[in-house]
């Protein structure tokens, strides 16, 4: 069913329901998706006019068609253009086509819109949905525009393939006092940051460096740490360790689906992406094509994630009354086949599912504790302060990373080469492979690619380089048929060094 179809047959079925709308009814977009969107975004669509959500749905086309159709993006200017005026997205899985010449819809909408936090609540349904962890009830709170999501990739050499990680203060800032704002509108009591920075001292470094300036503030909230690697352990098996996490975008990305599985189904989470001027509500999942067009995926995801939207827009009535429909559906055992066990009672498809919930309109749980949500909360809002830019740093060139490509070559003979071009500024202070120290005092059994990190500092007695110091060292490096992929300058920000060392040195 095409989405105008979809308006016409939602005017036909609700007494032509976008005319009915009273005056506070707000304009949303919608996007159906690909692969199993169309048929989750429908019976969500279902319940909302049933419910009746005071929302007029404008529908856009972006993904799988839109990039075949010859935007590479997958959006055309008029769906950014609903997207700007609306403000409220609520958009059914996307399909990013493989092949380099596409770039994830889902990353460029929530960069490009600024939504900045991905809301992601993990909660187990137990004993109705099958869990080995009946008492998880988390959020994660996933940094949603940087990290290795910069989407910035090169190929620097024959054997050699690059993803930059961009870490910014002003990102952490904001996804991190996000976190303990949501934490305390919510009366969750717990925030746990997670990262690699035993590893990225840099990168994730900042971002627990930041947690521990921010979460300061915060006084009547539990704070911890946990190293990736071992948190994810724990939450795989102790989730109930966890109340809110705190994570960059790639972390955050894997956590939240382990967590809605270990929940009893992907199927189940919603999520919420949220700036300052426009936010998007989806699913967790993806567009599932393994079991698309068969009628059988759980809407729930999307569901709960139109439950998030009702709040955002202040419509806590229409959430409060859907969600605990949804509620006793699932206690009442009808449950769709990836909630299958021994206390499904009726398994039924998609439009089954939405059918059980509209039916369940204005009930309450009996065996969960229904929902309470008001309107006067406007929880997904969470107020944050603007970003203060820092004063800057006195900045000081100290030295330059020169990365060159080069085969069939060792760190004696290439340092050799080096030394030999060294300037009155410059001379060679390192050479690592892939960021391990093979010269000076290499060993033999390192293995080594095409790709070499030659460092250069500044010689004794002097205090700073400029870039003109750089770039006749790199007149010289090439002249001396030695071919740079690119430089990093070496910086000191008020005394500290902005680099890391190389691992031996
Ligand atoms: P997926 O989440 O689509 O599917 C993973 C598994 O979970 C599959 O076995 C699927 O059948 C099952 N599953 C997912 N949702 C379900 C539901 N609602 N009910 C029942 N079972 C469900 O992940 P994938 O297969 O890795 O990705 C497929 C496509 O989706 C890719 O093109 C990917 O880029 C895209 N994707 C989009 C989003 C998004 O739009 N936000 C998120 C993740 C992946």
């Amino acid at each position: 069913m095409s989405n105008q179809q979809l308006v016409i047959e939602n005017n036909r079925n609700n007494g032509n329901q976008q005319q009915s709308f009273e005056c506070e009814d707000i304009a949303i977009t919608v996007a159906m998706g690909d692969g199993i969107g169309p048929e989750i975004t429908r019976a969500t669509l279902r319940i909302l006019t049933a419910a009746k959500a005071r929302i007029i749905p404008e529908f856009i086309d972006i993904g799988e068609q839109v990039y075949l159709a010859g935007h590479s993006a997958g959006i055309t200017p008029q769906a950014w253009q609903s997207l700007r005026q609306t403000k409220v997205f609520l958009k059914g899985p996307i399909t990013t086509p493989s092949g380099s010449g596409y770039k994830s819809l889902n990353v460029t909408i929530r960069k490009t819109l600024g939504l900045y936090a991905n809301v992601r609540p993990c909660i187990s349904y137990s004993p109705y949905v099958h869990t080995l962890h009946p008492a998880m009830d988390l959020v994660i709170i996933r940094e949603n525009e940087e990290d290795l999501y910069a989407g910035i990739e090169h190929r620097q050499t024959d054997e050699v393939y690059q993803c930059l990680k961009l870490i910014t203060r002003p990102g952490c800032e904001k996804i991190i006092r996000y976190a303990f704002e949501y934490a305390r509108s919510h009366g969750r009591k717990k925030v746990t940051c997670m990262v690699k920075d035993n590893i990225m001292k840099m990168t994730d470094g900042l971002f627990y460096k930041v947690f521990q300036e921010i979460g300061a503030q915060y006084p009547d909230i539990t704070q911890d740490r946990y190293i990736i690697d071992i948190g994810s352990a724990r939450l795989a098996t102790q989730p109930e360790l966890f109340d809110v996490i705190v994570t960059t975008n790639l972390y955050g990305d894997i956590i939240s689906d382990i967590a809605a599985e270990l929940s009893g189904s992907i199927g189940l989470a919603g999520s919420a992406n949220i700036g300052e001027h426009v936010a998007m509500f989806e699913a967790i999942h993806g567009s599932a094509p393994d079991i698309a067009g068969q009628n059988i995926a759980n809407p729930s995801g999307l569901l709960l994630a139109s439950v998030m939207m009702l709040i955002h827009i202040g419509q806590a009535d229409i959430a409060r009354k859907i969600q605990n429909a949804w509620l006793k559906t699932i206690e009442d055992g009808i449950h769709t086949t990836d909630l299958k066990s021994e206390q499904t009672k009726v398994l039924v498809n998609t439009d089954q599912f939405a059918a059980a919930v509209i039916a369940r309109l204005g009930a309450s749980p009996q065996r969960f504790t229904p929902v309470t949500y008001q309107n006067s909360e406007l929880q997904q809002k969470p107020v944050t302060p603007a970003y203060q830019a820092k004063a800057p740093a006195e900045k000081i060139i100290v030295g330059v990373d020169v990365f060159l490509h080069k085969h069939q070559l060792s760190a004696d003979m290439l340092a050799e080469r080096l030394k030999r071009l060294e300037t009155p500024e410059l001379q060679l202070e390192m050479i690592t492979n892939r960021g391990v120290k093979v010269w000076p005092d290499g060993f033999p059994e390192t293995f080594c690619t095409d790709h070499w990190r030659c460092r250069f500092m500044l010689k004794a007695g002097l205090t700073q380089l400029v870039y003109a110091d750089i770039i006749r060292l790199l007149s010289l490096i090439s002249a001396n048929n030695l071919d740079v992929i690119k430089t990093e300058n070496l910086c000191t920000f008020n005394g500290e060094p902005g680099f890391t060392l190389g691992q031996g040195q």
